[in-house]
């Protein structure tokens, strides 16, 4: 039996061939959907950078299907991150292509440099709106769904971005 994975997909730099980051978020679709058969994919949306200065980020969800486990399954994300010529660095710097497994359908993971469901993911917006999109029901922590995580950011304010530094 194959297992679910919800992928989350961003892109703040431009790319030689594919364009700008929300051609790149369409292109990183088509390459899941060729590596490992897409099963549903969000719209794609625009987000204010975060973490500092940069571009602007192009984000969106995936959801695939693979035999892999979440140990095999990262290293074939870092794999298609690095064809796109992401290279190691900041961590909020910029980034031809970012992509996250933020919850599979085997449950809680934890390896070596790999937690699943994704640590951040439910404080992200840009991650919890488009999964909502696309999966809504799906329980990511425990009984909360990405609906009910949805619900959840709206109501906080601010739901995203860099914490206020003090007044100077
Ligand atoms: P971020 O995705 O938070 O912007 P990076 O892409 O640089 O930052 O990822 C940093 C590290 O986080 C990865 O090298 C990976 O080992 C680790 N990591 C832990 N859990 C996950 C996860 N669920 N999905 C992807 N990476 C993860
Ligand atoms: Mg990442």
């Amino acid at each position: 039996m194959p297992h679910l994975y919800a992928i989350a997909i961003g892109s703040n730099r431009r790319h030689g061939r594919f364009g700008r980051p929300p051609q790149v978020v369409e292109a990183a679709i088509a390459r899941l959907d060729a590596d490992f058969g897409l099963f549903d994919a969000s719209p794609i949306i625009l987000n204010p950078a975060h973490g500092g200065a940069g571009r602007d980020f192009a984000n969106a969800v995936a959801l695939v299907e693979s035999a892999l486990d979440p140990a095999a399954m990262l290293p074939a994300l870092k794999a298609i991150e690095r064809d796109y010529g992401r290279r190691p660095g900041k961590r909020w710097g910029e980034r031809v292509l970012d992509l996250d497994i933020i919850a599979w359908s085997g449950g809680k993971w934890r390896s070596s440099g790999l937690e699943v469901p994704h640590r951040a993911a439910a404080s992200r917006a840009f991650v919890i709106q488009p999964l909502a999109a696309i999966a809504p029901h799906w329980p990511i922590y425990g009984s909360l769904n990405a609906r009910h995580l949805a619900v959840r950011l709206a109501r906080r304010s601010p739901v995203r971005g860099p914490a206020k530094h003090a007044a100077s």
